[in-house]
């Protein structure tokens, strides 16, 4: 963009901290897109790494096996739900989704059923391939592509009090055009991009079963909320209906190196199972399970699965509630929410919430100022930190949000 402003250029960056090349330093409160949950440049990350690049640095995935590949995905699945049993690797979280997308559609047709339609939730967010776009609600971000984006019917999220307008707008669906869904999508408790938008497991779970009774497959996308940033390990932990196929990614390394992977259950595993080669899975990239990156990962759940980091997760969380009750008494705050280890709040006004709202710039490049990098969804403000934050650090972010909460910018709409 002509009128971008400058990039930042970080030089180093270690626990919650990202530095740059003059000096300064910034509190990384978003975990660099939800990537980082264990702080950067962690020391035990590290040095798995580097023992495994001097080991083997890299094979490719098609006929080929390694032992790191093998050991976190069965350490994986036995972490996931029960029905999860097989895991397919790629390389981000886009092609996690897509992976998905295309294994439901292909799970019917290798069954002779041509089942092509699919469900999501509106202004869902997916990612940037042309799968995945296109199961993400239609808006600024996909646009110019809407003419190559295949069809997708969307119901709302089931938000509180409104769960049965979402149940309905599922149920109307799948009468009308009965037999012809392949797939449910969702981001499980928060969609992100959207504009971390939360709701309960519960309703989520009716929804699940309603598709399970009409022979439509279901795939959590679980690239933001999984990993222990709901609360739970895994979003899907709290919902009483689990999914067919489950997508991860981001804090799957700790947020180090690019890794994607799909799970899914027996029975969709069983629908490629042939000696018929038109049932193959065609989809491998090149640096699908790359060993480097299944070894940080292994490493990273090493930390995740330490009670310290619960511990670290359930320090996270109180903060925010406690926050939450300051920060709903300023008065200029609308719908403080937390999940987790999430937190998020919108800067009132008459200007309608979303990513374009004119107050965006000026919010990030307030808490930038501050040494604090958070980079809000239009007037959605988060906090999604690293599980290594400190107390003071967490503080430094409250009290910075504080000031701009009784700030003229929190109660106006003229800046852009
Ligand atoms: N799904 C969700 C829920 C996401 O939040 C994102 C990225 N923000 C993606 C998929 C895409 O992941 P990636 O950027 O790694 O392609």
């Amino acid at each position: 963009m002509l009128n971008a402003a400058e990039h930042i250029p970080i030089v180093r960056a270690a626990g919650s901290k990202l530095y740059d090349e003059n000096g300064n330093s910034f509190i990384d409160a978003i975990s660099s897109w939800w990537t980082n949950l264990h702080g950067h440049a962690h020391p035990y990350i590290a040095k798995a790494i580097s023992e495994q690049v001097a080991e083997l640095d890299h094979v490719l995935f098609a006929g080929f096996t390694h032992p790191g590949a093998i050991e976190l995905a069965e350490r994986i699945l036995k972490l996931l739900p029960e029905n999860q049993t097989k895991a397919f690797y790629s390389d981000n979280g886009s092609t996690a989704v897509e992976v998905a997308l295309k294994m439901s559609i292909q799970f019917w047709r290798n069954k002779g059923l041509r089942k092509n339609r699919i469900l999501a939730f509106e202004n869902a967010y997916h990612g940037d391939t042309f799968g995945s776009m296109s199961v993400s609600g239609r808006g600024a971000f996909n646009r110019p592509f809407n003419d190559q984006l295949f069809e997708v019917d969307y119901i709302p999220i089931p938000r509180e009090d409104r769960e049965h307008i979402s149940l309905l707008a599922m149920q109307d669906l799948l009468t009308k055009r009965k037999e012809e869904y392949a797939c449910f999508i969702f981001e499980p408790l928060v969609q992100g991009a959207a504009g971390m938008n939360m709701y309960q497991g519960e309703p989520l779970s009716q929804l699940i079963s309603v598709c399970r009774i009409n022979n439509v497959l279901t795939i959590a996308d679980e690239v933001m909320t999984g990993f222990g940033r709901t609360g739970d390990l895994f979003a899907v932990d709290s919902l009483s209906q689990k999914p067919d196929m489950i997508c991860l990614s981001k804090g799957i390394t700790g947020g180090i190196m690019p890794l994607g992977l799909t799970t899914c259950s027996e029975n969709i595993y069983e629908a490629f199972l042939s000696q018929d080669l038109s049932k193959t899975f065609f989809h491998g990239h090149s640096y699908t399970a790359n060993p480097i990156a299944c070894r940080a990962a292994l490493a990273s759940l090493d930390l995740l699965l330490d009670p310290v980091c619960t511990q670290n997760r359930n320090f996270i969380n109180q903060k925010h509630l406690a926050f939450k009750q300051t920060l709903q008494d300023t008065g200029t705050i609308e719908n403080v929410r937390v999940t987790g280890t999430i937190l998020a709040f919108e800067l009132s006004g008459e200007e309608a919430t979303g990513y374009f709202n004119s107050r965006r710039n000026y919010i990030y490049e307030y808490f930038l100022d501050k040494g604090i990098l958070l980079r809000p969804l239009g007037n959605v403000v988060y906090i999604m930190p690293p599980y290594s934050i400190t107390g003071p650090e967490l503080d430094e972010i409250y009290s910075a949000i504080l000031k701009l909460a009784s700030s003229p910018i929190a109660k106006s709409n003229i800046y852009s």
